[in-house]
């Protein structure tokens, strides 16, 4: 395994992670789920950790969550292959309980590398957990939810988990309503890079000479 710290391609960071044992999920995982989507995704969607199909399958969003988001997807014009998704944990923790804080720990950095390499125009955190872990905030979903929020450079909008909204349907126009506004921002994000892109690059001058007289 290459350091994956000097990955330059997404293809890169999964051939130096895809064998990782550095916390106690590599013990009972039956595949780490990496992530899918473009690589160049303009919206990258983080979820908690892999779930029993997520793990069966080696891939994200699986099952009835995956394929309401990817109808809210539809609903804003984009499709999953537009898009990257992703968990805060690649591995499944057994019996689908919270990750513990020192799995966090030890598996986001590699979540940052994808985001580093993606470098999206938008992360949506699906959920309290994800909200929770990238923000390091101890606000909950309910109060930050269809919120876009600037930190470190990144831009973040909050989301209610699908899984949350197929168990409470009422969460259900709430997301759809989160999804419009997520349109919007993408939209607003859009514009802001290209003039971002214009911008002339700041370059130190030398100091004009004054004329003698
Ligand atoms: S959860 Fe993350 S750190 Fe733990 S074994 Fe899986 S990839 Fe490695």
């Amino acid at each position: 395994m290459g350091d994956w710290r000097e990955a330059r391609t997404l293809e890169e960071l999964y051939q130096a992670i895809k064998d990782c044992t550095r916390c106690e999920l590599a013990r009972t995982r039956t595949h780490l789920v990496f992530g899918v989507g473009d690589p160049l995704a303009e919206i990258m969607f983080v979820g908690e950790a892999p779930g029993y199909h997520e793990d069966r399958q080696g891939l994200p969003f699986v099952g009835p969550a995956g394929q309401f988001l990817d109808q809210l997807l539809r609903s804003i014009g984009l499709s999953r292959d537009q898009v990257y998704i992703a968990n805060t944990l690649k591995c499944r923790p057994p019996d689908n309980r919270d990750p513990l804080p020192g799995e966090l720990e030890t598996c986001t950095p590699y979540l940052f590398k994808q985001i580093e390499l993606i470098n999206p125009r938008i992360i949506c955190t699906l959920g309290n957990h994800a909200t929770r872990t990238l923000l390091r905030t101890n606000t909950g979903i309910t109060q930050l939810h269809g919120k876009l929020i600037r930190k470190n450079n990144l831009v973040y909008v909050p989301l209610f988990h699908p899984a949350a909204a197929l168990h409470k349907p009422p969460l259900k126009a709430v997301l759809v309503d989160d999804f419009l506004k997520l349109g919007k921002y993408l939209e607003e994000e859009r514009k802001r890079w290209e003039v971002m892109s214009r911008e002339p690059a700041k370059v130190e001058t030398e100091p004009e000479q004054m004329g003698l007289f």
